[in-house]
Order: C-alpha cells, then structure tokens, then sequence
C-alpha cells in the first residue's frame, strides 16, 4: 500500500474506533478531504480510494484545478467567502459550508437564482470566541437561520464549526459540544426550511473528539496527505 491509501485507511479507522466509543452506527460520518494546496494528481489519486467529497478553501485556487477535477468528487467549499467571489464559486460547488452572515447568503442565494440552482449551505459558527475567527456569533444564529429560511435558492442543511486551535482536546471537544447544541436549540425552534441534519466539525487535529461529540462530517486534510496524527 503506499502512504495515501494507508493514511486514508488509518483516518477510517480512527473514525469507526471514535464511532464506536460513542455508541454510534459505522459508517455514519462522512471523510471530506481537504484538498487545499495539494496537486490535482494527487487528488485524482483520492478517487481510487473510494474518496467521493472534498473540501477547498480558497476560490482562486479552485477555479485553477476545477477543470482537471471534472465531476470527479462531489466539492464543497469551506473557506471564508468574500462576496465578490460568490459568482466564481457558486457552479463548481455542491455545498457551501461557510455561510456566516446574511448578507453573504443573499448574495449566494442571487447568484443561484440567476443560474437556476439550489445550494446546500452550512451556517458556520464561531465557537471558540476567539475574535480572528469567521462564523456567526451564536446569539446572532437563530436570526441568520429565521433571515435564510426566505431564500428560496437556498438550503440550509446544518452547521460547521472550526474548533479552537489547541493541543487541548478538551478545550476542542467544548467547541463541538456547543455546536451540537446550538444544532438542537435550531431544531427545537423550529426555524422553517432550516434542515439540522449535518454538523461539520473536525480536522486533522481533533476528528476523533468531533465524531464522539456527533459530527456528521470531518474535514480532514493533513492526516490523508501526510499521515500527521
Ligand atoms: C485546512 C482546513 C481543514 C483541514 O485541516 P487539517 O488540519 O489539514 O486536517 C478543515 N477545515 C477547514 C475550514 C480548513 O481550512
């Protein structure tokens, strides 16, 4: 085996060990594999290993590989997103997992109504509360949810979170712990057409944390590509 195919089948592992220890089905959180700054080659190679999601950040960056990726993976985007980038992004995506601000999705929710698709979109929460972060402020939350449910070209499909930064696992876990309950404060409120059915949390760092905590999704990058730990 060479060193993708072993990292990708020890990040699966590691996810099915974490899913189990939470008492939770196999197979229930999907790998997105974070493809910034890496090679379409070795992308392409991602196919082969059964990878069907990946996750960029940068839309210039993107556009650059777009063509060579083809309809190969289903790609979201989960960098911060300028509005001015929105009518680049908009067709290459399945998913953005970084909507944060009304304004921003009603500018995406345009750009899709003027070529006739409906985005799936996350609403990324700043849970660290650390003030360089991007993600909506969770008091700011329900309002943003109860503002996008009157966009018809969206589709609100859950949350994404980026963690605190720390060699602390403990302080990372509090972070998804209170996405996951900023998820079912959503779901108890009711918002209309805001769907809670996936939360995005979880990088190379702490995914194993995020899955015991009820990711749905991980993004992980460094640990396919480099094997880090
Ligand atoms: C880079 C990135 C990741 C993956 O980070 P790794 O530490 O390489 O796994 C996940 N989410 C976002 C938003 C990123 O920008």
């Amino acid at each position: 085996m060479d060193s993708l195919s072993r990292n990708i089948a020890s990040v699966r592992a590691r996810m099915d060990a974490a899913l189990v220890r939470a008492g939770r089905p196999g197979g229930s959180v999907l790998l997105c594999a974070v493809t910034k700054t890496r090679p379409v080659e070795q992308i392409l190679a991602l196919k082969e290993l059964g990878v069907t999601l990946i996750g960029e950040n940068r839309v210039q960056e993107l556009s650059q590989k777009f063509g060579s990726l083809n309809g190969a993976f289903d790609i979201h985007f989960i960098g911060h997103l300028q509005t001015n980038k929105v009518r680049q992004v908009v067709p290459m995506v399945g998913m953005i997992q970084s909507v944060d601000s009304m304004r921003l999705a009603r500018v995406v929710d345009a750009e899709c109504a003027r070529i006739q698709k409906t985005m799936d979109v996350l609403v990324e929460v700043n849970t660290s509360d650390e003030t360089q972060k991007y993600g909506a402020r969770e008091a700011d939350l329900l309002p943003l949810l109860t503002g996008m449910a009157g966009l018809p070209n969206l589709r609100v499909r859950g949350l994404m979170t980026m963690a605190m930064l720390t060699d602390d696992t403990e302080k990372a876990r509090a972070c998804f712990r209170r996405l996951r309950g900023l998820r079912d404060r959503a779901r108890a409120a009711g918002v209309p057409n805001a769907g809670m059915d996936h939360l995005s949390m979880g990088m190379t760092q702490d995914f194993e944390a995020a899955v015991e905590e009820g990711a749905t999704m991980v993004r992980v990058g460094s640990a396919l590509f480099e094997g880090k730990a």
